[in-house]
């Protein structure tokens, strides 16, 4: 409610409604296979793996410890958006001057846009050079499945970018068994990563199934990550 100022929660403490919308269940977090969680998750399921707001990329080594690439259709459609069309209407170009590499179609929706503009801003008035990250970026909005699977990526509603995709890397890339990923070798620096979580922006190197070029706006993990007691 704090990342996401529509949301009302039923009166028995079990559902959600988005700006007036149909109630969501909430669900619960299941006692099921891990792989079976990730194909379709409850919302509540969504915070079974707290982010961690560390640059510490241990955690990701236990097979589906993904926090953030947990997602609930229902919940993503009724945050955003339920067609294409309705994505494309909402997109702006985000650029900053100082770093000319760096431009990226994303939702006005919610404020990304407005948050991802802040970010590049923050990092460009630093003092590291981070063109590099930001030559070929991997993109931004593409309405579109997650690879091998039917499930729409957060792409699609514009809500992620990609950096460089070499140096970000991808495990599907490695040929890793999806159980079994094996040793991210980042180059991703922490600066990058804690300040784009300053603005709302989880990283996909924190995850098992690593997706080191990714970012996407997530501020109710950073925020229960910040908030809630471990
Ligand atoms: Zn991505």
């Amino acid at each position: 409610m704090l990342a996401y100022d529509d949301i009302s929660l039923s009166p028995d403490g079990r559902a959600i409604s988005l700006n007036g919308q149909d109630w969501l269940d909430l669900g619960t977090i299941r006692d099921i296979p891990p792989e079976n969680t990730l194909r379709d998750p409850t919302i509540l399921e969504q915070f079974k793996y707290r982010y961690p707001l560390e640059f510490d990329l241990t955690q990701r080594a236990v097979p589906f410890v993904d926090p953030g690439r947990l997602r609930n259709a229902a919940f993503f459609e009724a945050l955003y958006f339920q067609t294409e069309q309705a994505a494309r209407e909402s997109l702006v170009y985000v650029t900053e001057p100082a770093m000319t590499q760096a431009s990226f179609r994303v939702t006005r929706k919610r404020n990304v846009a407005c948050q991802l503009a802040a970010a590049l801003a923050a990092l460009a008035a630093s003092d590291q050079d981070y063109n590099a990250l930001f030559a070929d970026a991997g993109g931004s909005f593409n309405w579109r499945a997650i690879a091998g699977t039917t499930r729409l990526s957060t792409h699609s509603f514009g809500i992620a970018f990609d950096v460089n995709a070499e140096m970000g890397k991808y495990w599907l890339w490695t040929g890793a068994k999806e159980d079994a990923v094996g040793h991210y070798d980042n180059v991703i620096p922490e600066s990058l990563v804690t300040t784009m979580e300053r603005f709302g922006f989880i990283w996909g190197g924190k995850w098992h199934h690593f997706d080191g070029m990714h970012f996407e706006f997530r501020p109710e993990l950073i925020l229960y990550s910040r908030m809630v007691p471990d």
